[in-house]
């Protein structure tokens, strides 16, 4: 490490204390813009890392509801606004209840790279709540949205601050805090990303982070004229993304084998083929219910529970060729990543935020094998929130299409690009200092022409 990123990372840890995956998530790029800096050394000058990591405002409040029996509840609301020197802030929302400041601040701070490298004008942002949806009714859902947005509203805007979903916030939450902005602005606009398609949603976008880190999958297994055809995947999580994934991963001729929750994984080596999706699918986003079932409606698959006290997570060790992390953060460890490279795993593709730990990211970039981190490989669904911004701004709707292709164009650009800056850097085939470099380049121009502010 330099002494200029030793430097600027015992600052980052001072300033910051608490805020593990903060630190994580800082360094990682500070690592991979050493070399820039010492091209760049304007950037040094005029102190462009330590502004990125800085937020240009921290919004945290109170959100106070009524459960169905009654009891009242206090939860916490944040929202990070980290950076708009490329356009308006843009992020999803996550309510979750290990949600905290670290965390939003670590998402905020690669949302603005991955922004960046999306080619489209957006700045960053995060926020979430504390807030466990687990058992919840819906009535329980809606006042939480309503509280949450009372507070939000003042902040955000179409052309200010455009939040959307993540962990713990799909179509429902979406839906519920766009009803109490719209009330209490009296507006009707593209305020969030991720809307029904009949209030000014996008076709496309629910199914837009999955589909595109298969899409990135593809890009990178076409630098060893490969395709997915034929290739058996890992997948974790059985969200949003983790669906979506399953769904192209089809598609596309691979087959998905693996999926979970947090409580426990199922292996399924026949395939969770078009049907059985239909089954997670509703399982999931309809009931509501946990990843178990599904071992216990189809046969020859194996559940087994996950547990917090486990230094590893089986559903890594399995046979595969590639593997798409899409739950949460810090869910491959270096053990995990040996044993996905021991299994022979030999492409990976971040659909989640940060899935792999820091040492975990290293072994696979030494073994040299096709590693596609978040900011690039994710960046499919906030290119889609993109497209629905552009959409609602026109007053128009694309068609499926139309959409799709467009997220197929810029994932393709994405990943031309972390290759470009890669070489550009003397790292060719290093797709982590390549989003690192290429999603901060464009915003660290952009901060030196807009002066100090
Ligand atoms: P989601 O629909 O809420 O699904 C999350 C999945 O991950 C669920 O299966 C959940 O299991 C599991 N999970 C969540 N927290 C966990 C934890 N602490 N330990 C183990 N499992 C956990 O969320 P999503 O939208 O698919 O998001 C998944 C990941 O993709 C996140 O890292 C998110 O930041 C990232 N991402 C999402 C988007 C997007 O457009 N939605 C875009 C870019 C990146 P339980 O049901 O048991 O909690």
């Amino acid at each position: 490490m330099s002494n200029y990123v030793k430097d600027f990372m015992e600052e980052i840890k001072a300033k910051n204390p608490g805020q593990p995956e903060f630190h994580q998530a800082v360094e990682e790029v500070a690592r991979s813009l050493a070399l820039v800096l010492e091209r760049h050394p304007e950037y040094r000058k005029t102190k462009i890392l330590e502004r990125i990591a800085e937020p240009e405002r921290v919004i945290l409040f109170r959100v106070t509801w009524m459960d169905d029996a009654g009891e009242v509840r206090v939860n916490r609301g944040y929202r990070i606004q980290m950076n708009s020197a490329i356009g308006p802030y843009k992020g999803g929302l996550r309510f979750h209840p290990t949600v905290n400041l670290g965390i939003l601040k670590f998402l905020a701070f690669e949302q603005v790279l991955k922004n960046s490298l999306t080619t489209l004008p957006m700045g960053g942002a995060k926020g979430g709540c504390d807030f466990d949806a687990k058992g919840k009714s819906d009535n329980e859902v809606m006042r939480l949205c309503q509280s949450f947005m009372s507070e939000l509203f003042r902040h955000i805007g179409p052309d200010t601050d455009v939040p959307a979903g993540d962990i713990g916030v799909g179509g429902r939450e979406i839906g519920f805090l766009y009803g109490q902005y719209r009330k209490l602005r009296n507006e009707v606009t593209g305020v969030l990303t991720g809307k029904g398609l009949d209030w000014g949603g996008s076709l496309i976008r629910p199914e837009a982070t999955g589909y595109g880190a298969v899409y990135f999958a593809a890009e990178m297994l076409t630098t060893r004229k490969q395709t997915l055809a034929g290739k058996t995947c890992l997948v974790s999580g059985s969200g949003n993304v983790a669906q979506y994934t399953v769904e192209k991963i089809n598609q596309l001729g691979g087959k998905a084998v693996t999926l979970s929750d947090s409580n426990g994984y199922v292996y399924d080596p026949a395939g969770i083929n078009a049907d059985k999706l239909v089954f997670v699918m509703d399982l999931k986003n309809v009931r509501r219910g946990r990843i178990k079932e599904y071992s216990d409606k189809f046969k020859g698959v194996t559940y087994t529970p996950l547990t917090p006290d486990m230094d590893h997570n089986p559903l890594w060790d399995h046979k595969a060729d590639c593997a798409f992390p899409s739950a949460t953060q810090n869910e491959i460890n270096a053990k995990d990543a040996k044993n996905l490279l021991k299994n022979g795993v030999y492409v990976v593709a971040e659909g989640a935020n940060m899935p792999t730990t820091a040492d975990g990211v290293e072994l696979f970039l030494d073994a040299k094998i096709l590693f596609g981190p978040g900011k690039a490989a994710n960046a499919g669904g906030v290119s889609t929130s993109g497209l629905e911004m552009s959409q609602n701004s026109m007053r128009m709707l694309w068609s499926r299409e139309e959409v799709d292709e467009k997220l197929h164009q810029i994932m393709r650009r994405i990943h031309k690009t972390c290759v470009e800056a890669a070489e550009a850097y003397g790292t060719p085939g290093n797709y982590v200092n390549g989003a690192n470099i290429g999603g901060f380049l464009k915003v660290a121009r952009a901060m030196m022409e807009q002066g100090l502010v």
